[in-house]
């Protein structure tokens, strides 16, 4: 088991401040991994004196100098590519093809999106008498969540570089060691010291600290809505900027006509795959009351190929959830859902077959769910669908509304066109038409309690970038 004690700030690994360890396990055999440091409010200091220093110079480089190193951060995550799929799947416990193809080849998309932005990006502009300078926003706070730990990383911190902003990222405490190797592959490309800061830690410390620090200007969050709140309310007190990323309760609607097979398979990977640990998962298959029996029946076949097992497998499709925590929480949802009248067509609150040690979750498909269910509102976050009939559109529509939340969906429908009237009506910022893939160029984040700002893409940089004018 390997033990570290250093934080990487202003360019080089030095020792953590205070005594605090996170101690890193495999989901699938409950082994320590590795321990690593509890950041301290001290190392959050230390951090963001760091990236304060730097950020005045970094800020005033051409954007030449910094595709430059953009291109090299690009670089070292190919090179890495099966280190870091390999971490993910050890601390994670997510299966080893989907790490490597989703996990890991997400953020390379995403970094290599972002050296061709920057290479045409116009950074000023003439609005009449004026010249607008687009400048970076200054020191950004990012914290990040453990389900894609390196792509939330990646999303945050390359579009902050872009802009010339400087970076303290706290990732989260399930998932540090792809953290600290994305801080190696910044190293390897030569940024100065202080642009780039880890420190690993705990929410409730190194995460309010990082919160709260006078020195950062912007918060970039991933996570919970409940986290996200209070990190609105606190910059709120600060006048920081705040952009968050929060949680998802989306629907996949199936208009009559359809091709139900088709929508019912896909809406298994979209929550099966990652454990259901996806902000964006499908955790809601809306489908007409005539089909419905059909769609059940679609569902429990479709379900049969995901048999939980060791993550290192290649045939895996589905391992565990991330801790013992969450593991118990999705119990107690699958529990609360039949409690409330839910029909279990497959999976359930026992432990899988095979599966004695990990914190693994059975599959689950639960059926004759109603809105006013908490299975049918609350986020699970983990692999379980929820089944509701409608009896038209309208209420199919009302459904597909009726949560707090509103980041993603997906529309089946016989033609194009009527599907995307459909999602046009949808409160939220991601919709699949027909299967269409998941483009990592196109803003990303949510409507209502699922989020303000966006990621990914130009909207990405914007993010953190504000504006000054000069009139002539
Ligand atoms: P979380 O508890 O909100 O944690 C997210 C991050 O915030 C972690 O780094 C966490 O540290 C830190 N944190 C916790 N409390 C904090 C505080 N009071 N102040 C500052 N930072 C704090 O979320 P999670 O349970 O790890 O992640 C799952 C949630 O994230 C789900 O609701 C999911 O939908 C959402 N999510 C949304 C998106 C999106 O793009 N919209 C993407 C991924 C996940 P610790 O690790 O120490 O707790
Ligand atoms: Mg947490």
């Amino acid at each position: 088991m390997e033990v570290y004690n250093d934080q990487y700030i202003g360019g080089r690994w030095r020792p953590s401040v205070g005594d605090g360890v996170i101690t890193v396990i495999n989901p699938a055999t409950e082994d320590s991994l590795a321990v690593v440091p509890a950041g301290s409010a001290a190392d959050i200091d230390s951090a963001a004196t760091a990236a304060r220093a730097a950020q005045r110079t970094w800020g005033a480089t051409d954007p030449g100098t910094r595709l430059i190193h953009l291109k090299a951060i690009h670089e070292g995550l190919v090179a890495r590519r099966h280190e870091i799929a390999d971490t993910m799947t050890a601390e994670l416990g997510v299966p080893i093809g989907f790490s490597t193809e989703i996990q890991t080849g997400l953020p390379i998309a995403v970094a290599d999106s972002y050296v061709e932005i920057l290479a045409d990006y116009e950074f000023t502009e003439k609005v009449g008498n004026s010249t607008v300078y687009h400048e970076p926003a200054g020191v950004v706070g990012a914290i990040t969540p453990w389900n894609y730990p390196l792509h939330q990383i990646v999303a945050k911190v390359v579009p902050a570089l872009a802009a010339g902003c400087t970076v303290v990222l706290k990732p989260a405490e399930n998932t540090p060691l792809v953290a600290r190797l994305f801080a190696r592959i910044v190293h390897e490309a030569a940024l100065p010291a202080g642009v780039f800061n880890l420190v690993t830690g705990l929410g409730s410390e190194a995460g309010t600290a990082l919160a709260g620090h006078p020195q950062v200007e912007l918060l970039s969050f991933t996570g919970s809505t409940a986290v996200g709140r209070s990190i609105a309310e606190l910059a709120g007190r600060d006048i920081k900027r705040v952009a968050l990323e929060l949680g998802g309760k989306s629907a996949n609607v199936v208009l009559p006509g359809a091709d139900l097979a088709t929508a019912v398979t896909v809406n298994m990977a979209y929550i099966f795959s990652n454990s259901g640990q996806s902000c964006n998962a499908w955790s809601r298959l809306l489908v007409h009351q005539d089909q419905y029996e059909e769609a059940v029946t679609l569902a429990a076949e479709a379900a049969s190929t995901y048999v939980p097992g060791d993550p290192t497998d290649p045939e895996t499709l589905i391992g565990p959830v991330v801790s013992a925590r969450r593991r118990d929480r999705v119990r107690g949802y699958i529990q609360l859902g039949l409690d409330a009248g839910a029909r279990l067509v497959t999976g359930g609150v026992e432990a899988p077959a095979n599966c004695e040690r990990g914190f693994y979750v059975r599959p689950t498909v639960l059926a004759d769910v109603t809105p006013d269910m908490t299975v049918a509102q609350e986020e699970i976050f983990g692999p379980v669908l929820c089944v509701l009939a409608y009896r038209d559109p309208e209420h199919a529509l009302a459904l597909a509304n009726g949560t707090a939340y509103g980041l993603a969906g997906g529309v089946w429908a016989a033609d194009e066109q009527s599907a995307i009237a459909f999602a046009r009506r949808m409160d939220t910022g991601q919709v699949h038409i027909n299967g269409g893939r998941f483009n990592p160029q196109a803003p990303f984040g949510g409507y209502k309690n699922s989020g303000v700002g966006r990621e990914l893409g130009r909207q990405g940089l914007e993010e953190f970038l504000r504006t000054k004018s000069l009139q002539f």
